[in-house]
């Protein structure tokens, strides 16, 4: 008799400065000329592609044993800094496949936000800095949002039968609401001019 083979477990080494992830299945890289159709100001991120598309946007390393039921999909996160007109750097965001599914981010280092909208259009901005835990309930679609100046990185961990649906968003004209410079060195939400929120 065969003993039955097991997943192997595997582990992450979080430092403030050098994260490293021992382990990862995979990764994938968005550039800024990856992220057309995601910011309110078109003029200005057309300038920034043609001075720089092919700068990172961010950066997703993780690990995805199966898309079972039971299993976890973990992994980090970095979103560089910077803005787009008045908007702040933010990742394309989604809402899962299967809605109901919940999701963990863990800060690590840099500061932002966790922009979540419900599916009536209520929007929720939760800090993301190193030490904070945001849980993202059932039918929230979601973005991280970077707001400082160094990149934002953190852990997330999601059910591994999820899913992402990143049509949502476009459908709707982006989020309901962007993260801009408030004027006084921080930001706020405002109003996205071109949100339209359809079933
Ligand atoms: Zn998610």
């Amino acid at each position: 008799m065969t003993d039955t083979q097991y997943s192997q477990p595997h582990s992450f080494t979080l430092g403030s400065d050098d994260v490293t992830f021992r382990g990862s299945t995979g990764s994938y890289t968005k550039r800024l000329s990856d992220m057309a159709g995601v910011y309110g100001e078109p003029d200005a991120f057309e300038q920034l592609v043609a001075e720089r598309g092919e700068q990172v946007a961010y950066v997703v390393e993780e690990f995805r044993r199966s898309e079972d039921g039971g299993d976890l999909i973990f992994g980090l996160s970095s979103l560089n800094p910077g803005r787009i007109g008045r908007e702040f750097a933010v990742t394309r965001g989604h809402r899962h496949v299967l809605s109901d599914r919940t999701e963990i981010y863990y800060g690590i280092s840099g500061s932002g936000v966790l922009l979540m909208e419900d599916p009536n259009g209520k929007i929720e901005a939760l800090d993301l800095v190193a030490g904070s835990v945001a849980y993202v309930p059932p039918h929230w679609i979601h973005r991280s949002v970077n707001t400082g100046d160094m990149p934002l990185v953190s852990l997330f961990c999601y059910p591994a039968d999820s899913g992402q649906d990143y049509a949502v968003i476009e459908r709707h004209g982006g989020m309901a609401k962007l993260v801009v410079i408030d004027g006084e060195g921080g930001w706020m939400l405002e109003q996205n001019p071109r949100y339209r929120r359809t079933t």
